[in-house]
């Protein structure tokens, strides 16, 4: 999975990325919000969390130009203001949700397993999914059924690659 940070408390950022690369996510860290939309608009991701309150552009105008651009990544808003019009706001600007900072990691993570999952690419701690096969993360093996082939570490990558951009498999047996 790959995840754009749009966060500029480097702490916090740097807390999160520590998170997910333990999960074998890729976070793109940006700090400020003009770092943040260009990477948004060329980059492929999963999901973006993007912050509110951010330095060059703020949080609700990354969103606003991203939708703007028929970008549709899924974004869940980070932010410390937790007020109800702050929310309303940034879901009416076509955010997909909102937490409210300070936040539990558990419950971030929850959030980011169900706005994947409600996208229909169905990410899994440690797999990712392209029709019928599944490239396991941790153990580098990509299956089908029960055929499973043990990639090395550059088939792996490259691998990767192609779920990433979901390149559309041909899933018919030859025989
Ligand atoms: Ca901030």
């Amino acid at each position: 999975m790959k995840i754009l940070l749009i966060e500029d408390e480097k702490a916090l950022s740097d807390a999160l990325c520590q998170i997910f690369s333990k999960k074998r996510w890729e976070t793109f860290a940006a700090y400020n919000g003009e770092t943040g939309l260009d990477e948004a608009l060329t980059g492929i991701y999963d999901i973006i969390l993007l912050d509110i309150m951010l330095p060059k552009l703020d949080g609700l105008t990354v969103l606003q130009r991203l939708r703007a651009a028929s970008i549709s990544t899924p974004v869940l808003l980070l932010s410390a203001k937790g007020e109800i019009s702050d929310k309303v706001a940034g879901l009416d600007c076509g955010a997909d949700d909102y937490l409210a900072k300070p936040f539990a990691t558990e419950e971030l993570l929850a959030r980011i397993r169900a706005m994947t999952r409600r996208r229909g690419e169905l990410i899994f701690d440690d797999t990712l999914q392209v029709g019928d096969l599944t490239l396991n993360l941790a153990n580098y093996t990509l299956s089908r059924g029960d055929q499973r082939v043990q990639l090395a570490n550059k088939e792996f990558e490259i691998m990767k690659q192609f779920f990433y951009i979901r390149i559309p498999f041909s899933t018919k047996r030859n025989s």
